[in-house]
């Protein structure tokens, strides 16, 4: 039973029935309503995701690619990053190419919706099984999970808990939560620009926080502004010109003047992880088990990998007959992720602080690293790896 159809529960069920680990009928997909269909006539989704080569590849492997690449996926060939201290167009910013690593491009700028919408089909299309619904209770023993739905009443040998930060398996199956509010939120639209973009995504560090343009297909960019709370509250009640005439000033100017083209929304952002990713006859995967800082846009890649690192576990498991909700097999799929993800997750704190907000000496030293590390060819190289999300033990999904 997965909790949670978002992307990565989707992911889940998809990799479960493509590795054999379960015949696809005994595999269901639990959330409130299935996620929409997304047309070519739909606005851009507010929310997109800058996908890396490693979950392009988990995505081939399902099938579920094609139909992203048909639907706006807009891939992005060079990647700048600079502090607001030095000009965008100089030799002290942080610039890096894909050909530069021999590779076409060095991701894709997705929207969650189309994403979420092509597993969906993937999963339920192989045969699994879509349960509507909101799980309400959970009671694991050693030999089974009952759960109860505000529906329907289920016993599964393994919950998956997919069901985003507010994970409801993660506190009933009492698995603790650490988290810490940033004081930051994110706004994000999508904007129009007087000069193109370059199929670039582009990132300043403010200050007060980081702004980023992500290349849309359409020639358009869609942006993850991520400033203190005041300072969004501020900008959320500003009229549209006035909050162009702010983002543009904020941009540097780096694509010259930047227009709304789309509503605007703010969401508050979070640092959390899951004390324990799981217990016996449960795992947590996604933002269910960890929420990290929007400003590498890592959430949902990492999301994909715990999938793919998950099904794996119980693939291999599946081979020597193990029962997959055993404690000790799931410690596996935890002790595999749960390192890779606090990896990640401290990386964007230190450049959130340092770099993003930072002042005083060890912000100033960090500052000034950005343009040596530009310089440097082999950091360029390191960099390049981890955009495509080929650093750390990849499951075979990934490879
Ligand atoms: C501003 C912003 C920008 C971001 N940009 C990026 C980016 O560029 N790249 C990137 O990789 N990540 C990005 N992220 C992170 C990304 O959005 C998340 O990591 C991703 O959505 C997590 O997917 P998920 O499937 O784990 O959870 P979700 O997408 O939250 O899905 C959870 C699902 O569970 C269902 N559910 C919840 N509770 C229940 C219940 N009780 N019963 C049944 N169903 C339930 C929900 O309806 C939902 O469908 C960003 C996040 C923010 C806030």
């Amino acid at each position: 039973m997965i909790v949670g159809a978002g992307p990565v529960g989707c992911c889940v069920a998809v990799l479960l029935v493509t590795a054999g680990v379960v015949r696809p009928e005994r595999i269901a997909l639990l959330d409130r309503q299935p996620p929409p269909s997304p047309t070519a006539a739909d606005p851009i989704d507010l929310r997109v995701f800058a996908l890396s080569r490693a979950s392009e590849r988990i995505l081939l492997h399902v099938g579920a690619w094609p139909a992203i690449a048909a639907q706006r996926a807009s891939p992005y060939e060079r990647m700048t990053v600079w502090h607001a201290n030095v000009p965008p167009r100089s030799a002290d910013v942080l610039s890096f190419a894909a050909d530069e690593a021999g590779e076409p491009n060095l991701g894709h700028i997705v929207e969650n919706r189309v994403l979420q919408s092509a597993l969906y089909v993937a999963a339920t299309g192989a045969g699994v099984a879509f349960v509507a619904g909101s799980l309400q209770s959970l009671t694991a023993d050693s030999r089974q999970v009952e759960l109860t739905t505000s529906t329907a009443a289920l016993t599964t040998r393994l919950v998956v808990g997919a069901d985003g930060a507010r994970s409801q398996v993660r506190t009933l199956a009492g698995l603790g939560l650490t988290a810490a509010d940033y004081g930051q939120r994110a706004i994000v639209a999508v904007v129009t620009s007087q000069r193109p973009h370059e199929r670039t995504a582009w990132q300043r560090f403010l200050g007060d926080g980081t702004l980023a343009l992500l290349p849309l297909a359409d020639g358009r960019s869609s942006i993850v502004w991520s400033v203190p709370d005041e300072r969004a509250a501020r900008l959320m009640a500003l009229s549209a010109q006035e909050f162009a005439a702010a983002l543009t000033a904020d941009s540097d100017d780096v694509l010259g003047r930047l227009e709304l083209s789309s509503e605007r929304a703010a969401v508050d952002l979070v640092k959390q992880s899951a004390d324990a990713y799981v217990r016996e006859r449960v795992a947590l995967v996604g933002d269910a088990a960890h929420v990290i800082h929007p400003l590498a846009g890592q959430g949902v890649n990492l999301g994909l990998l715990d999938a793919a690192a998950l099904v794996q576990v119980l693939q291999d498991a599946a081979s020597d007959r193990e029962d997959p909700g055993a404690l000790r097999l799931l410690r596996r799929y935890e002790r595999w992720r749960r390192t890779d993800n606090q990896i990640v997750s401290a990386t964007m704190d230190s450049f959130n602080r340092w770099l993003a907000r930072g002042s005083g000496p060890v912000a100033t030293l960090a500052q000034q690293a950005l343009p040596i590390v530009g310089r440097s060819t082999l950091a360029k190289q390191l960099l390049v790896r981890r955009a495509l999300g080929a650093v750390g033990e990849l499951p075979r999904a990934a490879r």
